[in-house]
């Protein structure tokens, strides 16, 4: 998946536009930038890829999923649904905002299920988020359709999943807002930053604005600008822009090669009747960014991921046992710590994790590996790859 592995000259040349002017800011500046709008120009180029009316460049895909919530007044003790699988992330940006993470099961395709999220709705529940996590995405006419059933917004973050789409639409482009991460590891990176995607005006205006300090971007004189509400600084460097600028417009090149690796390696581990796939919903097509599998047992799984490790097949990760990604080990979350004080709300809506189990999510996370597929290697690699992968797996159950 990482788009780093590819880095080339297109690239350097738009990095080389940006010091050769010197305005590493994306607002302002206009004398000085002999035309070169790298931010703007990666915004066009994502409305274009993902066909929308707008986008709204930020920092990280994090401020991105803050951003997204704000912007349509998530707020001060109002539940965000989301699932227990994903990156820890997903519930700093929903916590930033005094909103209360709710934590709800997710179901083979390793995304939220839609009962669970049904189950979990109170009259403080505001949105929905769905996390389209390792290169697949969720049933999303189902969660679609409870949203529209209890009024509440569908946030897509399609931080893992860039390239993905769901009945020919792209993911991302399919709830009220999507948003993308370009951090170093994703399938376009341009080492920090991220983007909000959406049709609807009024919450792109939104996260315009709040991205900027409240600035209404009105006129070309930044201290005559005015603030009609509160923001804060999640902007993205011109330099970091140029990157992206570059790298967008490879996705295509990207999303074939991944593509391309994800089914030799698939067709291989299909000939053993043990080994299960993710199941992808119905009109759905992944990004192909991981090859996600299920092996009988935890016990099973735990053994293949330490042989893979142990005999160089890297980058295959059980979720079960890592800190990142499964409430299982968020430890930090349910425990409340924080820094500082938290608000009241929070602190309460929080106090239903303490103790609390999720053996739905355990029963496929237990037994899930989940294998980055990357862009670098040749097919000699892919190939040596999955013979490896399969006499492993063979020799383990
Ligand atoms: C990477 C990621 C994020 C956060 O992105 P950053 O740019 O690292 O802040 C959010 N959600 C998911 C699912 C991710 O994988």
């Amino acid at each position: 998946m990482p788009g780093f592995e590819l880095f080339g000259n297109s690239e350097r040349k738009e990095l080389q536009d940006v010091l050769d002017n010197g305005v590493l800011m994306r607002y302002g500046f206009d004398g000085m930038r002999n035309g070169h709008w790298k931010a703007k120009a990666l915004e066009s180029e994502l409305q274009k890829a993902f066909q929308v009316n707008h986008a709204q460049l930020v920092s990280s895909g994090t401020a991105a999923v803050s951003v997204a919530l704000a912007s349509v007044g998530v707020g001060a003790g109002d539940e965000v649904i989301m699932p227990t699988f994903t990156f820890v992330a997903s519930f700093e940006a929903i916590l930033m905002l005094g909103a209360i993470p709710v934590l709800v099961d997710i179901d083979d395709t390793l995304t939220l299920d839609p009962n669970a999220v049904e189950a979990e709705i109170t009259n403080k529940t505001k949105a929905v988020m769905v996390v389209q996590m390792c290169g697949s995405m969720g049933d999303m006419d189902a969660l679609q359709s409870i949203c529209n059933k209890h009024g509440l917004l569908l946030i897509e973050d399609a931080c893992q999943a860039i390239g993905g789409t769901y009945k020919n639409k792209p993911l991302g482009s399919i709830g009220d807002l999507g948003c993308f991460s370009f951090d170093f590891v994703k399938t376009i990176t341009c080492g920090e930053g991220g983007a909000v995607i959406t049709n609807n005006e009024q919450y792109h205006t939104h996260a315009d604005h709040y991205s900027d300090h409240g600035h209404d971007h009105i006129g070309n004189d930044r201290g005559a600008e005015t603030h009609p509400f509160m923001g804060y600084n999640f902007r993205i460097s011109e330099l970091h822009a140029a990157v992206g600028l570059a790298q967008i417009k490879r996705l295509p090149e990207f999303l074939s090669i991944q593509k391309k690796n994800f089914t030799i390696i698939r067709e291989a581990l299909s000939g053993i009747p043990e080994v299960t796939f993710r199941t992808v919903p119905e009109g759905g097509e992944e990004n192909y960014g991981f090859l996600n599998f299920y092996l009988p047992d935890l016990e099973t799984s735990r053994t293949v991921a330490s042989k893979f490790k142990a005999e160089g097949v890297d980058a295959c990760f059980h979720y079960y046992d890592n800190n990142w990604h499964y409430v299982r080990k968020w430890q930090h979350l349910s425990e409340q710590k924080s820094l500082f004080p938290l608000p009241v709300q929070v602190k309460q809506g929080l106090e239903q994790l303490k103790g609390k189990t999720f053996p739905a999510s355990d029963h496929y996370i237990a037994r899930n590996l989940s294998c980055l597929i990357k862009l670098s290697w040749s097919e000699a690699d892919v190939k040596a790859r999955a013979d490896k992968m399969v006499q492993i797996i063979k020799s383990c159950i």
